[in-house]
């Protein structure tokens, strides 16, 4: 089985002007297909590794022996798994849908972080101080618990035993083009394409389960 590029839910140009319709493009197109190549290029060298599910690949990607093949799986598996996620918690802004999070999920961070302002303050805080290339994290853990995390490069909140359910991507890919060095004007921005109904039914649809 080899993986292959998501399509967008929504046009390039739907995120405008939060995010610019060239930097989606490229960023799908060009970005996220790049670790899908790589890491169908690593798996084919690896027959024996199983393939069937992305989410156990990187569970157990510390387990892989083989350095090279573990970090390929690593950066590729998890730039796959982040950017597929990435796409389906943005949408195009609108006045109709959820500001914030709705539901469980809502009672879940303001019982955790005392408000959904705050929990927004400290991921903001953890996506501006991402040092180089890499993401913050609303996750799930498997105790039920929410968690903000920041992690480098390309790691999956997976690869730490988490369920990522929202997740800012903070490489300059992300937003170089139309914020150049401005990371804070870019997370300050994306708070308004956040698709929080998707993401509160993904909170919904993951607790209770094991994973
Ligand atoms: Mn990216």
């Amino acid at each position: 089985m080899h993986f292959s590029l998501p399509p967008l839910l929504y046009p390039y140009n739907a995120l405008e002007p939060f995010i610019d319709a060239r930097t989606m493009e490229i960023h799908h197109t060009k970005h996220h297909q790049a670790y899908i190549t790589n890491l169908n290029n690593a798996l084919d060298k690896a027959p024996e590794v199983d393939r069937t599910s992305l989410e156990l690949l990187l569970a157990n990607c510390h387990l892989i022996q083989d350095d090279a093949l573990q970090a390929a799986i690593k950066n590729h598996g998890g730039g796959h798994a982040n950017h597929s996620l990435f796409w389906q918690i943005m949408m195009p802004p609108s006045s109709i849908m959820p500001q914030g999070p709705v539901g469980k999920l809502a009672s879940a961070i303001d019982a955790q972080y005392t408000s959904f302002e705050k929990m927004k303050e400290q991921m903001a805080a953890n996506a501006q101080s991402v040092f180089g290339s890499g993401w913050s994290w609303l996750c799930l853990a498997q105790d039920e618990k929410l968690c903000l995390m920041k992690l480098p490069n390309q790691d999956s909140p997976l690869m730490y035993g988490y369920q990522p359910l929202l997740g800012i991507d903070v490489w300059e890919h992300a937003y170089y083009l139309k914020y150049q060095n401005k990371r804070v004007d870019y997370i300050a921005a994306w708070w308004n394409v956040v698709n929080w109904e998707f993401v509160s039914r993904r909170y919904e649809e993951l607790i209770g389960q094991t994973w």
